[in-house]
């Protein structure tokens, strides 16, 4: 691959003076974009049609790897690209690195920069994602405290952890699992501070807790429950951490992983309708005609479980990036999908489809204690969520059929794991 800094591919090289205009123009320059970028290149984009302006300095990237391969050093700044330079070069793909949008003038059709650029569209996707919440414990403005959002914030993190001997983690979600996973790895000794009194309830079955807190135990992560913070001590660099019980906990470094917010404080005089997010219909499309969001950042109708949801997820980007790009080549599709994630913790790779809340029932298929299991959320027999962990092939692929089609079981058969899990399905009588 041809090394050109990503600063030197500047649209300003090859647009005229004045006002810029293409087709589509994509606000954010995330997993959304990337994808929706090559999905678009797939079905025929035309030289200078699409424009992505940035706030970040790198071209999109895979956002999974910032909390774990990357994080750990095994992957690269270029591995982790979604499209190489080339890409964008050889389809005419406008790209705008470090240019935060100030607002949206939707009716007239164009989005203004900080700087002042203006660019008009006639198809605008807002991709725009989410940032890290942030804390307001007292010494938060310390050095080595941290988000994890970006390549940057990851690099920065990674740098930190090299000298590190103790490492604090704030929060028990998808941060705080998967960063602390990898910093005890690098043989730091890591405490994970969480508000619960188990690891995940928001996800996790009692047992589910049981089994990873047993995990985390045995490969060295120490998890403090029921704890709150009461501030994050030291001169210059933070050390320790402060409880509000007295307790105080060694860190030379301090990651926050306490939540995501959409970001979307750009649209406020857009007259874009915003609730938790950009305010979608099935088709991705915003209360203004021309508009649609995608990604972290859209609030849109989930057809399978009726309600409306905000997914902050890389499947969700990939997803609705894609489809955007069918949707504004013609291929007007409502968008149905099941919720997924993915997460890879120490030796553990896991799943989970669905929405659990409103299950009546649970079944597990193997066994808990061991690290090979799935577990299976119903209502009323009816499979609403489905996780997945070393455990049989044909599982993944059923899970989301049958979430998907609201496929009913028979929790009997489901639980009997000398048959197949297909046999579960429950036949009309
Ligand atoms: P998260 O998964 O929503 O978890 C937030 C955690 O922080 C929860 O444990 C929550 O506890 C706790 N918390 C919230 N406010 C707090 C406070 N003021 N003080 C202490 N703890 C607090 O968010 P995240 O882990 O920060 O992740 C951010 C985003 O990155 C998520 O949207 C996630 O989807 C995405 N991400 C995804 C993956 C993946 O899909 N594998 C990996 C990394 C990141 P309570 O339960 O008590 O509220």
């Amino acid at each position: 691959m041809r090394a050109i800094p990503y600063q030197e591919f500047d649209l300003r090289r090859e647009w005229k003076e004045g006002m810029k205009s293409t087709k589509y123009v994509i606000v954010g320059g995330g997993m959304v974009a990337g994808y929706a970028a090559k999905e678009l290149v797939n079905r025929g984009l035309k030289s200078g049609e699409l424009a992505i302006v940035s706030s970040e300095n790198a071209l999109p990237y895979e956002r999974p790897p910032l909390s774990k391969g990357f994080l750990a050093g095994k992957d690269t700044e270029a591995s982790i690209l979604i499209n190489s330079l080339e890409f964008y070069h050889n389809h005419g793909i406008h790209v705008k690195l470090g240019m935060a949008i100030e607002s949206v003038d939707a009716k007239h059709k164009r989005v203004r920069t900080h700087s002042g650029e203006d660019f008009a569209f006639d198809s605008l996707l807002l991709a725009t994602g989410a940032r890290a919440r942030s804390m307001d414990y007292p010494g938060r403005e310390l050095r080595d405290v941290f988000y994890l959002r970006s390549l940057e914030d990851s690099r920065n993190l990674r740098a930190s952890a090299a000298t590190a001997k103790a490492a604090v983690v704030i929060g028990g979600g998808f941060i705080g699992m998967e960063v602390a996973a990898v910093l005890a790895q690098k043989d730091i000794q890591t405490t994970m501070i969480i508000r619960d009194d188990r690891v995940w309830s928001r996800f996790f079955t009692p047992e589910m807790s049981t089994f990873f807190e047993r995990y985390y135990s045995t490969h060295g992560v120490r998890l403090v429950k029921e704890a709150s913070i009461a501030a994050l001590e030291g001169k210059g660099t933070v050390h320790p951490v402060l409880l509000v019980d007295g307790r105080r906990i060694p860190s030379d470094l301090v990651v926050a992983g306490i939540g995501a917010i959409p970001n979307t404080e750009l649209l406020a005089k857009s007259g874009i309708a915003l609730d938790n997010g950009v305010v979608v219909n099935e088709y991705l499309e915003a209360s203004e005609p021309g508009v649609c969001a995608a990604g972290d950042a859209a609030n849109y109708p989930d057809l399978i479980f009726e309600k409306r949801r905000r997914v902050e997820h890389w499947d969700n980007a990939i997803s609705q990036g894609q489809h955007w790009a069918g949707i504004v080549l013609g291929d007007r599709q409502p968008f149905i999908h099941v919720p997924y994630f993915f997460s890879d913790v120490f030796n553990l790779s896991y799943e989970f489809w669905g929405d659990s809340s409103g299950a009546t029932q649970t079944v597990v298929r193997g066994d808990t204690n061991a690290s090979a299991f799935s577990v299976w959320w119903l209502k009323k027999n009816q499979v609403v969520a489905a996780f997945t962990m070393n455990h049989r092939e044909e599982e993944r692929e059923i899970a989301p059929e049958w979430i998907r089609n609201k496929q009913t079981v028979s929790p009997q058969r489901l639980t009997d794991q000398t048959r197949s899990i297909r046999e579960a399905v429950q036949r009309p009588s």
